[in-house]
């Protein structure tokens, strides 16, 4: 039977996205709102602190494994911002287009050659709440902000991250595609690696 594993994620983007890279695993994804209403809060300075946060609460939830992911854009000409700020860059409250906005505030005027960028990924596996040794995978997608956004597909950032190979942005790419490349898609890659018996 598939063992059961509670996602510490409500995002419906990101749930579509595991289900997919989990399908062969023997591993079936539930979300956390299943078990609460309450999500853990993002109190870290690194994406590590902030999986292990989220990881722990949703596995203190629902009595099952957990998966967490704290993942982000980190973009060269800003020192590596928005980073672990990435989903409340243009404030607490802020919306995916309120980020976008701020991005293409901070980068106007920077040339293309200049405008590298990277989505970074690290995944948190716990076996239970109080799993000594949490599984930690890292995943790196890198790529180039545009001037303004492409694409209708994805979340966050995806309309403003070109990816120079395939000549598209991340929200002109489908679930499946998306996933070959992106820093979730290779993280999860290893982390399913790591855990085949
Ligand atoms: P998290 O849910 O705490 O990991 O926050 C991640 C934030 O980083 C999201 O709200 C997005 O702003 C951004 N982000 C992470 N992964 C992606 C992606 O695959 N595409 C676009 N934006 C992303």
């Amino acid at each position: 039977m598939a063992q059961q594993v509670v996602l510490a994620s409500n995002n419906a983007g990101k749930l579509a996205e595991f289900e997919a890279l989990l399908l062969t695993s023997g591993l079936t994804v539930v979300p956390q709102g299943r078990f609460t209403a309450e999500v853990a809060a993002e109190t870290g300075d690194t994406f590590l602190a902030n999986a292990l946060l989220k990881a722990r609460h949703a596995a203190r939830a629902s009595g099952l494994p957990a998966l967490a992911d704290d993942s982000g854009l980190e973009v060269d000409c800003l020192e590596g911002a928005p980073g672990v700020r990435s989903a409340r860059f243009a404030g607490p409250d802020a919306c995916d287009a309120d980020n976008n906005a701020l991005l293409l505030r901070q980068l106007a005027g920077v040339p293309e050659a200049r405008r590298g960028a990277r989505f970074r990924c690290v995944l948190v596996y716990l076996r239970a709440v109080d799993d000594p040794e949490p599984l930690v995978c890292e995943g790196l997608w890198r790529g180039r902000i545009l001037a303004e956004p492409r694409g209708t597909g994805g979340f966050g950032y995806d309309p403003l991250f070109l990816v120079p190979e395939l000549a598209r942005t991340a929200a002109e790419l489908g679930t499946a595609e998306k996933n070959r490349y992106s820093h979730r898609g290779r993280a999860l890659r290893a982390l399913v690696a790591a855990l085949r018996p």
